[in-house]
């Protein structure tokens, strides 16, 4: 199974560097979180990541091969798709339009049909709704074709930019259940968000960023009990 490993990566935007030396590891199979407050480099790190803010210093393993000054579309073609936060839907295309474009680079029609119908075996409310334009869907229902055009690229690493954002208490709920069962088919998620709770429950271990370096790193339930972590996030 695939692994990524972020070794002391230093990066950031003009003449200011946003992350410090930050060293990650996503273990294959696995959830791994990135906890962290607004403006503590969460996004700078996933852009990282995807090549759009290349890494300063340090590298991005993906399977033993460095990502650094990779173009984002061989990055996506490896296998790590990015759902974005704010859950970014075509407003003016169907739902099943949107996930279709999750296959981009899918060129066999048939694939792309197989493909479509595991995701709709996840979220049978995005079957019913096929035809639907995707900006009239509920704010859930837009999160659920976000997270299934992700899927529809059958990614080795499934990288998740703050999925509560923005949703109700309900939602959020079931967007975190989707990300468990959606780990259990063998997808590797790395999930970077603020709402440390619900984010600890799911996960198996994560690393929480503050002001561009991890400040502390374990297991879910070690984050969960440690009191730096507890002080700042859970109120
Ligand atoms: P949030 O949860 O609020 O999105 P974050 O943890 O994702 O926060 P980043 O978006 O990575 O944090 O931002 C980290 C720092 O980098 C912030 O101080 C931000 O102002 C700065 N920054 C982000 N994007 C740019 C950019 N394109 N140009 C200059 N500075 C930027």
């Amino acid at each position: 199974m695939s692994n990524l490993s972020v070794k002391g990566l230093t990066t950031g935007y003009d003449k200011v560097n946003v992350l410090h030396d930050v060293s990650i590891e996503v273990a294959p199979g696995k959830i791994t979180c990135i906890l962290g407050a607004n403006g503590a480099g969460k996004s700078t790190l996933i852009r990282s990541i995807l090549g759009l803010t290349p890494p300063r210093q340090g590298e991005i393993l993906w399977n033993g091969r460095n990502l650094a000054g990779e173009k984002t579309h061989a990055i996506i073609a490896s296998g790590i798709s990015c759902i974005p936060e704010g859950r970014k839907v075509f407003p003016r295309m169907s739902v099943a339009e949107n996930l279709a474009l999750g296959a981009f680079l899918v060129t066999n029609s048939a694939v792309v049909r197989e493909r479509l119908a595991r995701v709709y075996e996840i979220f049978p409310r995005l079957k019913e709704r096929a035809a639907q334009l995707a900006g009239t869907m509920s704010g859930g229902e837009q999160a659920m074709v976000s997270i299934g055009r992700g899927l529809m690229a059958e990614p080795q690493l499934l990288v998740i930019d703050e999925p509560s954002l923005g949703l109700s208490p309900l939602y959020v709920k079931e967007n975190f259940n989707v990300i468990r069962r959606i780990n259990a088919l063998g997808i590797t998620v790395l999930l970077v968000e603020q709402n440390a709770r619900q984010t600890l429950a799911i996960s198996h271990y994560g690393y929480v960023l503050s002001q561009g370096r991890v400040m502390a790193e374990g297991t879910a339930e070690e984050l969960a009990s440690n009191d730096d972590v507890r002080a700042a996030y859970f109120g």
